[in-house]
Parts: C-alpha cells; sequence; structure tokens
C-alpha cells in the first residue's frame, strides 16, 4: 500500500482483507463481495472460504497475506484469543509495518483487550477502528447489522460506505473502546432477558398455564424484550439452529465478569446468567443457538 493519508474507498480501488468466516463473517464479507470489492480473504478452516473464493475472492495462506495485499482488514473472529492469534500469532497480520492500513475489528471482546490491540496496532502504523455489531445471522446476510463504532470520527467517515453495505445503521459510541463497551452492555442484557422470559414461562407452566397462553401474554406487554418475540417461532418449534451460538453468549458474559473486575462494579446477576449458561454449556448445548436456553429451562 502507497503511504497515502487515507485510503480509497472506489470499489474498483480498494482491496480489502477479511479475515474470519464463520456465521456472521461469512456473511459480511458477501455483501462487500456482492457490492463489486474485490477481498482476500483469510480463515483458519479453510473450506469456509470456498463459497467467496467461487465468486472470484483471492484466498490467503495467512493473516500476514492479507495485510500485505489488502488496504483494509476485517476481523470477525470468536473471543479476543482468536483475534490474538491472528493479529499477532505467526504470520499475524500486525507483523507488517503499517502503512497506515486499517484495520476494523467486529469481533465482540472485551473493551480493555481492545484498548490493548487498538495500542498495538497504532505502533505498528496501523489505524484502528472496533465496531462490534448487534443483529445476528440474518441481518449479517441482508446487510442489515447495526455496527457499534470506537475511534476516530475520520477513519469512520472514511470506511463508511463499507458500513453501509454490510448494515443498516452506524453508531459511533466515542473513542477506541467505547463500540466494545456499548456491546458487551447490549449483550448482558439480552442474556438476562433471555434467562428471565426462560425462567417466567417455566414457573408459569408449573402453575398449569399453556406454553401457547403464557407467550401470547408475556409477548405482547412490555416486560419482555422484543427480540423473543421475533426468535418465538423457532423457540415454539424447538429449532435451535445455531444463529448466536450459545457458547458466544456465555463468552460475552465473561467479558462483562472481567470488565465489572477491571472497573470494581458488581454484576451479581450477570454472573449468575454465565453460570446458567455455563451449565446449559456443560450438558452439551454450547453450539447450538442461544435460545436453546429456552429449551433447557422448559424441558
Ligand atoms: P463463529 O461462526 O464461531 O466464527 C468464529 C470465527 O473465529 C471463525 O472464523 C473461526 O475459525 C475463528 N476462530 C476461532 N478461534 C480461532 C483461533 N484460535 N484462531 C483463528 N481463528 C479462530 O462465530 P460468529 O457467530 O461468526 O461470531 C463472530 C463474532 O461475532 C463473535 O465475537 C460473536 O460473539 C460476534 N457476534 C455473533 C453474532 C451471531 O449472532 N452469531 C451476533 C453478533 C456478534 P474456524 O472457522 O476455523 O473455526
Amino acid at each position: 500500500m502507497a503511504m497515502e493519508e487515507r485510503v480509497d474507498t472506489n470499489k474498483g480501488q480498494m482491496k480489502i482483507g477479511f479475515i474470519g468466516l464463520g456465521i456472521m463473517g461469512s456473511r459480511m464479507a458477501a455483501n462487500l463481495q456482492q457490492a463489486g470489492y474485490e477481498l482476500i480473504i483469510y480463515n483458519r478452516t479453510a473450506a469456509k472460504a470456498e463459497e467467496l473464493v467461487k465468486k472470484g475472492a483471492r484466498l490467503a495462506k495467512s493473516p500476514l497475506e492479507v495485510s500485505q495485499k489488502s488496504e483494509v482488514i476485517i476481523t470477525m473472529m470468536e473471543n479476543p484469543q482468536a483475534v490474538e492469534a491472528v493479529a499477532n500469532g505467526e504470520n499475524g497480520f500486525l507483523n507488517l509495518s503499517g502503512a497506515n492500513r486499517l484495520w476494523i475489528d467486529c469481533s465482540t471482546v472485551n473493551p480493555s483487550f481492545v484498548n490493548m490491540m487498538a495500542k498495538k496496532a497504532l505502533t505498528k502504523g496501523f489505524r484502528f477502528l472496533d465496531a462490534p455489531v448487534a443483529g445476528s445471522k440474518a441481518p449479517a446476510a441482508s446487510g442489515d447489522l447495526v455496527f457499534l463504532v470506537g475511534g476516530d470520527e475520520r477513519d469512520l467517515k472514511e470506511v463508511q460506505p463499507l458500513f453501509d453495505i454490510m448494515g443498516k445503521k452506524t453508531i459511533r459510541v466515542g473513542e477506541h473502546g467505547k463500540g466494545a463497551s456499548m456491546k458487551i452492555v447490549v449483550n448482558m442484557m439480552m442474556a438476562q432477558a433471555m434467562v428471565a422470559f426462560s425462567e417466567g414461562t417455566s414457573l408459569g407452566k408449573s402453575m398449569g398455564i399453556s406454553e401457547q397462553a403464557l407467550m401470547d401474554v408475556v409477548l405482547n406487554i412490555p416486560v419482555s424484550a422484543p427480540f423473543l418475540s421475533a426468535i418465538r417461532p423457532r423457540m415454539e418449534n424447538r429449532d435451535f439452529t445455531p444463529n448466536f451460538p450459545l457458547k458466544l453468549i456465555r463468552k460475552d458474559l465473561q467479558m462483562v465478569s472481567e470488565t465489572a473486575y477491571e472497573n470494581g462494579v458488581s454484576m451479581p446477576s450477570a454472573n449468575l446468567a454465565k453460570d446458567i449458561y455455563t451449565r446449559a454449556m456443560s450438558d452439551g448445548l454450547g453450539d447450538q443457538d442461544f435460545s436453546s436456553l429456552f429449551g433447557y429451562l422448559n424441558k
């Protein structure tokens, strides 16, 4: 990459590196490809890159090769260890002079980790945005994610066209780490809403109320989170095909615990929720959708 001040987001000119082609990343990358961007991609399990390669993406042998051949690098990894592996591991993409390249990390990872990564990136000459997303598999596929961004306003403006392809809304929360901070607040509340709903229906059934009656009432008054109505059919049909795997919400609650510890705040109910998801995971539900907690507590 030339040492220009800014990258050019014109489709014909800009090469985008995309690392992490799981449930979310594969769909986000597909939307960028569909919009005409040239992609250089990497995934630990290369087979998951096949669809994108068939449509013209170049498969890199390592994360380092991705950064050598792209101006903007997007990562969508499972957890901090996975981000660390592709960024700083052997052949990690930060093993290169950044030359003003822009790294956008969309993974849900904890704010103190994000701040550490931002520092490392800047030291290497990369610019950095944390941009975790609200929205699951379907919004990732339809380009309707909401990006929660931390970082420099000018960097965000420069890559806004990419966020507009992958999402329907971009919110700059503040400086580095603030996108990640907002994201763990959102997921902490979502995790607990699922626990409260699942326990509530279990209590209702123990008193002889039908599951249908419980859902009809609880999901149509303001006590329940709106996302629960959206996934009602899947819960009713006990279809827990992973959109957002249960092991990932547990990971997010662990990041809530760590952040609360770092900031000296008490999070008793979030820690209890984490334990409930941990129990479900040790009973084999880690790779099922997180809504399988409903089935778990409503056997
Ligand atoms: P996923 O399907 O499990 O994909 C995780 C990705 O991380 C895969 O590319 C995986 O590679 C890679 N990975 C894991 N460990 C690695 C390691 N040690 N080294 C290198 N690569 C590694 O997860 P996802 O659902 O796409 O979620 C990605 C991120 O978005 C997570 O942080 C999640 O919390 C967040 N998120 C998910 C949703 C959702 O609804 N799914 C919604 C919002 C945010 P392999 O393919 O080789 O395993």
